[in-house]
C-alpha cells in the first residue's frame, strides 16, 4: 500500500509528516521552558533574574472622579491610559523576577466619599502610599501623563522628590532608560519637583510617559506596543537603579 503514490506526492507526505513532528518538537521544548521559567518569575530562584527580590509597587495616577490630563484628540482620560500602562508594566517587571503590588487595579478613588475636595484628594494619595508601605515595597513608581497648552511638548520626564539621593538616582536610571528606550524626539532630563506621592520614606519617582496635548504623542500613548516599549524601558531602568545602588552601598 505504500508505493502506489507518485515520489513528488510521497515526498510532500514526508515533509509534511517532518513539519509535524517539528512542530510537536518546537511546543515540548517551549513547555519544558516554560515549566523551568515558572519559578523564577515566583522569585524563588534567587539571582537569576534582574530583578528578582526586588518589590515595587506601581501607582497608576488618578481615578474615579480624578480623571487626570484628557487626551486632546481622543478625548480619552489620563487615568485609563496610566491603569493600562501600569498592567503592561507589572507584567514586564513580574517576567524579569521583581514582586510588583499595584495601588489600584480598577478605575476608582482610593478615599471614600462623593466629593471632589482637596481633603479627599490628600486622602487618596495617603492611601497609595500607604499601600506601597504595607507592601514592604523597595521602590514606588506613580505612572502618568504629561500635558501642555503648546502641542509642541513633547517627551517622558521622570520627577523625584527634591533633596532625596535615592529618588534622584533612580528617576535618573528611569529617565536615561525611557529616552534609551522610546528615542522620544524631545530628550528631557530626570527633575526634581514637590510631589506628595515621592515624601514616603521609599525611594519614589514620578514617570510622566508623555504628553497627551501633543497629537503625534497621544496617538503612541493608547497603542499597546508602546505601553509595552515604557515598560520594558522602566524594567531596564530599575535594573540599571538597582547596580547603581550596589555601586553606592555594595
Ligand atoms: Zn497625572
Amino acid at each position: 500500500m505504500k508505493d502506489w503514490k507518485h515520489p513528488l506526492l510521497r515526498s510532500r507526505m514526508e515533509h509534511f509528516r517532518i513539519g509535524i513532528l517539528l512542530v510537536l518538537g518546537i511546543t515540548c521544548i517551549g513547555l519544558l521552558a516554560g515549566a523551568g521559567v515558572q519559578p523564577q518569575v515566583r522569585g524563588t530562584a534567587a539571582g537569576s533574574q534582574p530583578l528578582t527580590g526586588l518589590t515595587v509597587a506601581l501607582d497608576p495616577g488618578h481615578g474615579g472622579y480624578d480623571g487626570g490630563a484628557r487626551a486632546h484628540d481622543s478625548g480619552i482620560w489620563e487615568k485609563e491610559i496610566n491603569l493600562q500602562i501600569a498592567l503592561a508594566v507589572e507584567k514586564e517587571l513580574t517576567a524579569r523576577g521583581a514582586q510588583v503590588t499595584l495601588t489600584r487595579r480598577e478605575d476608582i478613588c482610593l478615599a471614600p466619599g462623593d466629593t471632589a475636595t482637596k481633603a479627599r484628594k490628600r486622602a487618596d494619595l495617603k492611601a497609595r502610599t500607604d499601600l506601597a508601605q504595607a507592601a514592604g515595597a523597595d521602590v514606588f513608581l506613580s505612572i502618568h501623563l504629561n500635558e501642555y497648552r503648546s502641542r509642541s511638548e513633547s517627551g517622558p520626564q521622570v520627577f523625584y522628590q527634591q533633596g532625596g539621593e535615592a529618588g534622584r538616582l533612580l528617576a535618573g536610571a528611569l529617565q536615561e532608560a525611557l529616552v534609551a528606550g522610546l528615542k522620544p524626539a524631545k530628550v528631557r532630563k530626570a527633575m526634581a519637583g514637590d510631589y506628595f506621592v515621592l515624601r514616603s520614606p521609599i525611594p519614589s519617582a514620578l514617570v510622566e510617559c508623555g504628553f497627551l496635548s501633543n497629537a503625534a504623542e497621544e496617538k503612541l500613548l493608547l497603542d499597546p506596543v508602546y505601553h509595552a516599549r515604557i515598560a520594558a524601558a522602566l524594567a531596564d531602568g530599575l535594573t540599571e537603579y538597582r547596580q547603581l545602588l550596589q555601586r553606592v552601598d555594595p
